[in-house]
């Protein structure tokens, strides 16, 4: 069964044990878009207590009324009616205030195309000129939008957010807000900001998104990059958030601390900034220092720069014609060098093998292990 006859199931329970539900938000302006749910959401009068009762849950975010409803091997967020008192740091409400009015839970949120509501039919219910919104495919917050953004920074970034994915505009007195406060960006935590870029470069319309950061100045307040801005609007084709962020980087030569990416991408955007800007010519030292993978990642990065042109065939080429890949593909292990020499292991081991390897590489040496062993035995001085 699909996932809204589930919702559907919910909201008539919900009314069995005498309370009011609605689904809510994203779920339904999807829903009269006609484009695939990502989740459904759930309002309603019953505290978050009562609704644990009623259904199987588990407490996602109890303090803001949320809890997660398991039913028919489907997750639902289900969250109590509540008005929000005043917000601290541009971001959390201060308290959280429970409401027996549904129209008090609807004047909390974010824009108006997300402030819908549908019943156990599928009826929708507009209270807040949300369908007006859709129909003109235009996006602005519920109420005052620079009171809105005072409130929580976070709705700016979702604002070019749903430009990205749904392609709609941001309405003038929205987007003047945005110009103007612009700098409350900075107080949100990264891994939120973080979070909406990636969303934001996901989108199907993430370049008018993108000329929307730009042109409120957010651009500014997302560290390293503004340049990759500007050169993903240039660039026809679809980008993917790894290839953007490099992109991004190589254009802003690093990776600024204050983004909160995993090592492993952190490493990734750092190394192919750095081919990108400190290799001269990808030939086979590169090759074998970054590997074939990151290589072809900086020259497809080299090409979107319009840097160079695409080398991708010559680099494979050039990478399946290496004699070694690795440092133990030398014909002359380690353990021969010092058996052979007679000589103590130390630091000497590690620089000579990386000099025969540098040596080999460059056809300056054969892999054999006699024509190894004499290169170590001229390097010791023997
Ligand atoms: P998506 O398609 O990305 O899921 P969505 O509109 O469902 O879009 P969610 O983040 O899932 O977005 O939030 C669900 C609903 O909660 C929104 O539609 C909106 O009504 C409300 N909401 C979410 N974040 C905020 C916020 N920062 N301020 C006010 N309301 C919000
Ligand atoms: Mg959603």
């Amino acid at each position: 069964m699909e996932k809204i006859r589930k919702a559907q199931k919910i909201i008539r329970i919900f009314r069995k044990h005498e309370f009011e539900a609605y689904i809510v938000g994203g779920a339904v302006r999807d829903h009269v878009l006609n484009i695939p749910l990502t989740d459904i959401d759930i309002t309603t009068n019953a505290k978050p207590h009562e609704v644990s009762k009623i259904f199987k849950t588990e407490p996602t975010g109890v303090k803001y009324g949320t809890v997660t409803a398991f039913f028919e091997d489907e997750q639902f967020e289900i969250t109590t009616y509540r008005q929000d008192g005043s917000y601290d740091d541009n971001r959390h409400p201060s308290e959280i205030v429970f409401s027996d009015n549904v129209l008090d839970d609807l004047s909390r949120r974010d824009f108006r195309m997300n402030g819908l509501l549908m019943d156990d039919n599928l009826n929708v219910i507009d209270h807040v000129e949300g369908l007006e919104d859709i129909k003109q495919k235009v996006i602005q917050t519920i109420g005052d939008p620079a009171h809105s953004f005072k409130e929580d920074s976070l709705r700016m970034l979702r604002a070019a957010y749903f430009e990205s994915k749904l392609g709609f505009k941001i309405h003038m007195d929205t987007l003047v807000a945005m110009r103007n406060q612009a700098g409350l960006i900075e107080n949100l935590a990264n891994e939120r900001v973080l979070q909406e870029m990636i969303k934001i470069i996901k989108g199907e319309h993430a370049k008018k998104a993108f000329i929307t950061l730009m042109d409120t100045g957010i651009d500014k307040y997302l560290p390293g990059l503004e340049k990759g801005l500007i050169q993903a609007v240039k660039i026809k084709k679809k980008l993917t958030v790894d290839i953007f962020f490099m992109m991004a980087f190589s254009l802003n030569k690093i990776v600024p601390k204050a983004w909160k990416f995993s090592n492993k991408h952190r490493h990734r955007y750092q190394t192919i900034s750095h081919i990108v800007n400190r290799v001269k010519k990808i030939d086979e030292l590169t090759l074998y220092e970054y590997g074939i993978e990151n290589c072809l990642l900086a020259n497809h990065i080299q090409v979107l720069l319009g840097y160079d042109e695409d080398k991708e065939k010559a680099i494979r080429h050039m990478y399946d014609k290496m004699t070694i890949k690795s440092e133990l593909d030398l014909k002359l292990s380690a353990t021969e060098m010092l058996e052979r020499t007679q000589k103590k292991a130390g630091s000497w081991v590690g620089n000579i093998r990386k000099e025969s390897v540098e040596k080999v590489l460059k056809n300056e040496i054969e892999n054999e292990k006699e024509v190894l062993y004499s290169y170590v035995l001229e390097k010791i001085g023997e």
